[in-house]
């Protein structure tokens, strides 16, 4: 950096790369995000490179947006031969990659039809909007009255709407005035649930597992009962697995730890395959016919490359290799960490490859045990205040569960 006198700045040293990087999103990119100083610039498989070389395990994965790696080969093979035909047409005419994708993607989640979107908040959307307009058309709501049942703790995205029943006040505050039609109750608590549902209620909205809470599992037989209880008053179960599905928790969906068919499926993130936003609701036709056309779209919604790379998504699923995966990796993780309770850690929370660990008080927070982890060469996200998530691509070795696990015991041991 030089003055207006051409001589340089005694004061100022050299930026590095990733100084001069971080530099520049502060500057220029808006402030809605608050991340670790590690400026990345490169991914393969469960590894990341940053911009001075150094290598990390990613342990956020995308939020899971990322469960079969970076750069996955036959998806990134499929993306460029995609890209290079045909991208885009709209919805105002038909293309030859929906088709097969609606298809596949209905079949694995055993419905009869999908409704394509963009991003997890967008397919949240959706499912709202059908939930009201089923209510009103198939079930008989009075005009205006539909109610949504939600989960305390809930995260399901960043639109007005759906941060209307958010239970946290950061996502909240100065958003107001919210949309109105959602009671929201305690998560696992299938009383307080049961007395929410009147004559007005069209479909209860819950994550199987709460990720951003800090994955939060539900009680053993939560999701029965719930599903129990929606047969019951014909209610809609409408279950949000954009975080918690596709092989994240050892199986394709975390309702099926419960053997639990939702009436909706949400979906999105690893739909994508880390590669490009895809998202749907899967739903039989005699719910998800109430939408006809020109009453709900999406410019982008189901276009031939996200169909192209979501189907590819869908064909590796059917390998099984990453739900099994999962298991025998979560498993090895959930034993490391399991063993550091009472050791600076005061909880673990573990399903498939994905685990909540809460740091005790005295030792430290989330954020700076993530901080700790950077240094150790692992990437990871604090969910709330004490709780660390993890949740790394599906493609990691033993050694790097191993890796990660010997990470927190130095950090733990102080
Ligand atoms: C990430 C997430 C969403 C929102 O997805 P976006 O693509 O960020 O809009 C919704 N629900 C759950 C459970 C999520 O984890």
């Amino acid at each position: 950096m030089t003055s207006s006198t051409g001589t340089p700045e005694t004061s100022s040293l050299p930026l590095s790369d990733t100084e001069a990087h971080i530099e520049l999103n502060e500057a220029y990119a808006a402030h809605n995000y608050h991340p670790l100083r590690v400026v990345l610039s490169a991914g393969e498989g469960a590894w990341v490179t940053d911009v001075e070389g150094r290598r990390y395990l990613d342990c956020l994965a995308g939020y899971s947006a990322l469960n079969f790696g970076h750069a996955h080969p036959r998806l990134v093979a499929r993306a460029q031969e995609q890209l290079g035909r045909l991208t885009l047409t709209s919805r105002a005419f038909y293309d030859d990659q929906l088709g097969p994708f609606a298809r596949d993607l209905a079949r694995l989640t055993g419905k009869e039809m999908v409704l394509p979107m963009n991003s997890g908040a967008e397919a949240v959307e959706t499912a709202i909007k059908l939930a009201r307009k089923w209510g009103y058309l198939v079930k008989g709501v009075a005009e205006n009255q539909a109610t949504i049942v939600a989960m305390e703790g809930n995260f399901h995205g960043r639109t007005t709407t759906i941060v209307s029943f958010s239970t946290d006040p950061t996502a909240t505050a100065h958003y107001a005035p919210y949309t109105p039609g959602f009671r929201v109750v305690p998560y696992g608590d299938l009383a307080a649930l049961e007395a929410a549902i009147d004559e007005t209620t069209v479909a209860v909205l819950l994550e199987p597992i709460q990720g951003e809470a800090g994955v939060i599992i539900p009680p053993d037989g939560y999701l029965q009962q719930v599903r129990t209880l929606c047969n019951s008053v014909d209610v809609l179960m409408m279950a949000d697995e954009i975080q918690s599905g596709l092989a994240r928790t050892g199986r394709t969906f975390a309702c099926d730890h419960e053997d639990v068919v939702p009436d909706v499926y949400v979906l999105g993130k690893a739909l994508g395959g880390g590669l490009y936003p895809v998202s749907a609701i899967t739903a039989d036709s005699d719910v998800l016919e109430v939408i006809t056309p020109g009453s709900h779209g999406s410019t982008f919604g189901g276009n031939p490359l996200a169909a192209a790379i979501g189907r590819e998504v869908i064909a590796i699923l059917h390998t099984g290799e990453f739900q099994e995966r999962a298991e025998t990796l979560g498993d090895r993780l959930a034993a490391g960490l399991g063993s550091l309770v009472g050791q600076g850690v005061d909880a673990v929370r573990a399903r498939g490859l994905w685990a909540g660990v809460d740091v005790s008080p005295e030792l430290s927070t989330g954020r700076h045990v993530c901080e700790q982890l950077l240094d150790h060469g692992i990437l990871a996200k604090d969910a709330h205040g004490q709780t660390v998530r993890l949740a790394p691509p599906l493609v990691a070795s033993e050694d790097d569960i191993d890796l990660l696990v010997t990470a927190f015991q130095t950090i733990c041991a102080g």
